[in-house]
């Protein structure tokens, strides 16, 4: 690796898709507080997983995304939340699949990652997991706002792409990557279905070695796309991160159809966005440059 000339780096996405109007700004101004928030973190001397589990915690909790609390509501009316954290010092990872009444996943899939044991937990072994390392359940009405209950009602009859997931990359001081995505899923899924921000690989990613990248949009599709690794992939065979995450939307819309969006860091801290959706909230701050630059 050549000599790093750069300082750290913080990008993250707030959810691709089309946003009800009243939420434009919400989110908008939500996505500022929490890249403000990372890099910070990065600034104090934080790693890049402090910064990212940081962000997304965030946006966790702000009630304006679909993650945490916000989230929107499966099949029968109940939030089960996915989350991944990845460390691109030596691979370790952590998740957690369709996990209830935890107000912070992120930090759950942290925990399951620093354990060292197994990278994904789902369903009842995740609550387990949670209770014996101290991270309490909330009550699982804590977690529903009013819009995501009323938007449950209503959309009970039609199929539709959930918007707002939220996922967070970094580097730091040191030169490391990290990589995290939070996320409700699609509203009135299947109970149990775990998407693609909960899979290493699909949803996260990170690798020194390589890059950073988090994923949003429809989980089936990325999935199969593997969508995360793919675009990093891209990076390996030469391409500029703005063209690799260009490159791995394209062959995702040519294969599926399906709307999605990615953002990606390399291992020099240049990044790169993509998206075939109307919206997808970003901001990035960057040393030399720590105005929050926000971009949809
Ligand atoms: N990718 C998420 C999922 O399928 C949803 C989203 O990003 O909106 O679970």
């Amino acid at each position: 690796m050549t000599a790093r000339s750069f300082g750290p780096v913080i990008l993250i996405h707030g959810g691709a898709g089309k946003v009800a109007p009243d939420l434009v700004e919400l989110r908008r101004d939500g996505i500022r507080a929490a890249v403000v928030n990372g890099w910070q973190v990065l600034t104090a001397g934080g790693s890049a997983v402090d910064a990212v589990e940081q962000v997304v915690k965030t946006l966790e909790d702000d009630p304006a995304f679909n993650a945490g609390r916000g989230a929107v509501l499966n099949r029968d009316g109940e939030i089960e939340l996915d989350a991944s954290i990845m460390d691109g010092r030596g691979l370790a990872a952590g998740a957690v699949g369709a996990v209830k009444r935890i107000a912070n996943p992120v930090t759950l899939a942290r925990t399951v990652m620093e354990a060292g044991g197994p990278t994904l937990l789902v369903g009842e072994g995740a609550q387990r997991f949670a209770a014996a390392v101290g991270i309490k359940e909330c009550v699982a009405e804590a977690l529903i706002t009013e819009r995501q209950r009323a938007r449950w009602s209503a959309l009970r009859e039609e199929q539709v792409e959930g918007v707002g997931t939220v996922g967070a990359i970094a580097i730091d001081q040191a030169g490391h990557l990290a990589a995290a995505t939070s996320t409700g899923g699609l509203p009135l899924k299947t109970p149990g279905r775990v998407g693609d921000s909960a899979l290493i690989g699909c949803g996260t990613y990170a690798d020194d070695q390589l890059g950073a990248a988090s994923c949003t949009g429809n989980g089936e599709a990325i999935i199969k796309l593997v969508l995360a690794k793919t675009a990093l992939e891209f990076l390996r065979m030469g391409e500029e991160p703005m063209a690799a995450a260009r490159r791995a939307v394209g062959e995702l819309t040519a294969r599926t159809g399906a709307e999605v969006g990615i953002i990606l860091l390399d291992q020099y801290g240049r990044i790169g966005v993509a998206r075939n959706t109307a919206q997808m909230p970003c901001a990035c701050i960057r040393e030399g440059n720590t105005d929050p630059e926000i971009f949809d």
